[in-house]
């Protein structure tokens, strides 16, 4: 028998509106919408105020403004939010062993074996309270035995609220709750299980595993698995793992400095494709720098979280600028982009998002398609492959 695990969700309470009312308290209490262009534009964030009108993340800003007219539409302010999520993840890596990152406003922790010395109930309180007394936002969570249930507990204790789950606990809480609520299950999946009659997770876990697996392949198998509160993820460490890198060694020392510029845009371009095919978004860029006598210096600069290359590409300039000695030879340059994040929701917060988005999905589908050097700049092309 694996030791008993204890596994805590942090969640921001409506984060990005919370960071706008915390710089305009006079609007609490009214419907407030974070998102884009009233023409075009998707919801981001609405406040509770608005949801009781039926407004939810990812609508279209028309059909929310139809459910709810007298919404406020805030644009957002991505800088901040960055502000305020590294604040809430320092204070959570100040007291967490191991934790992990899911987005810009949700963390897991993983408290096993804490338990030989605290209370992980008493521990996550304080955490919470700790929080909100420093930041000004409002934090949920849920404890249980899996990160699943865990999630699972935040989203039912939401707004501004705990849940624990005990050990052995977990099908009692799950069983009275609609199937949808599994995260992960979206309409078509919901669709699915409605015609087989499941509308709660105690009828899911009560369904024949055969019959689940025989019409939803190996999801319907995940899914009994999980209505029977059966999830085996770790909660993946943040610093440790979460980066990725492009370096590159010349076959031939390079001391030109605009193909040395050109060749950082180029790895930049790589790198932040492979950060968007990952569906995350980069809080950190570095860039390091090889001499021919192999000393090496790197700088690295925190930036307002991203996925897209003409914010990259600048600040990696930038760093190559405060680097480079003008006129030295190169053995190595590399790009790494780290403080990794998942990015779905942050990509609609800017003010022509789908263009925005729509446009690097057309570049990448290129670069898939007829290899990474479809669409670099002109005099990228010298030099061999990278690592
Ligand atoms: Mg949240």
């Amino acid at each position: 028998m694996p030791a008993q695990r204890h596994i805590a969700h942090f969640d921001l309470d409506a984060f990005f509106v919370e960071v706008e009312l915390l710089n305009e308290p006079g609007l609490r209490g009214q419907p407030l919408i974070v998102g884009g262009s009233r023409e075009r534009g998707v919801v981001t964030t609405c406040s509770y105020e608005a949801r009781a009108f039926g407004v939810r993340s990812a609508m279209s800003m028309r059909e929310a403004l139809n459910r709810c007219p007298q919404a406020l539409v805030l644009p957002g302010s991505r800088g901040q939010y960055s502000r305020y999520s590294r604040w809430v993840t320092d204070i959570i890596a100040a007291s967490a062993p191991v934790f992990e990152k899911a987005s810009i406003d949700e963390f897991y922790l993983d408290l096993t074996g804490m338990d030989r010395f605290h209370d992980p109930l008493a521990f996550t309180i304080d955490l919470r309270r700790r929080i909100t007394a420093e930041t000004g936002l409002p934090i949920s969570f849920g404890l249980a035995t899996n990160k699943m249930v865990a999630k699972m507990a935040t989203n039912e204790a939401k707004p501004n609220g705990y849940l624990q789950v005990p050990p052995g606990m977990e099908q009692a809480f799950l069983a009275p709750l609609p199937v949808d609520r599994i995260p992960g299950v979206g309409d078509h999946t919901l669709g699915r299980l409605q015609e087989l009659g499941i509308r709660t997770i105690a009828e899911l876990a009560a369904f024949p595993a055969e019959v689940l697996s025989s019409r939803l392949g190996q999801y319907g198998k995940d899914l009994h698995r999980k209505a029977h509160g059966i999830h085996e993820s770790e909660v993946a460490g943040y610093h440790e793992t979460k980066s990725i890198s492009t370096e590159h060694t010349f076959e031939q020392n390079v001391s030109d400095e605009e193909f040395l510029m050109s060749e950082l845009v180029r790895m930049t371009e790589k790198t932040a494709a492979q950060l968007r095919r990952e569906n995350m978004m980069t809080g950190c860029v570095a860039v390091k720098l090889r001499y021919p006598d192999f000393e090496t210096t790197s700088r690295q600069r925190a930036i307002a979280y991203t996925c897209f290359d003409d914010e990259l590409i600048p600040v990696a300039k930038e760093l190559f600028r405060q680097l480079y000695r003008p006129g030295s030879k190169v053995r190595l340059l590399g790009v790494r982009l780290s403080e990794l994040t998942s990015g779905a929701m942050q990509t609609n917060l800017f003010s022509d998002p789908e263009r925005k988005s729509g446009l690097y999905k057309a570049i990448d589908a290129v670069r898939d398609r007829f290899g990474k050097s479809a669409l670099t700049r002109g005099g990228a092309m010298r030099g061999s492959s990278d690592k």
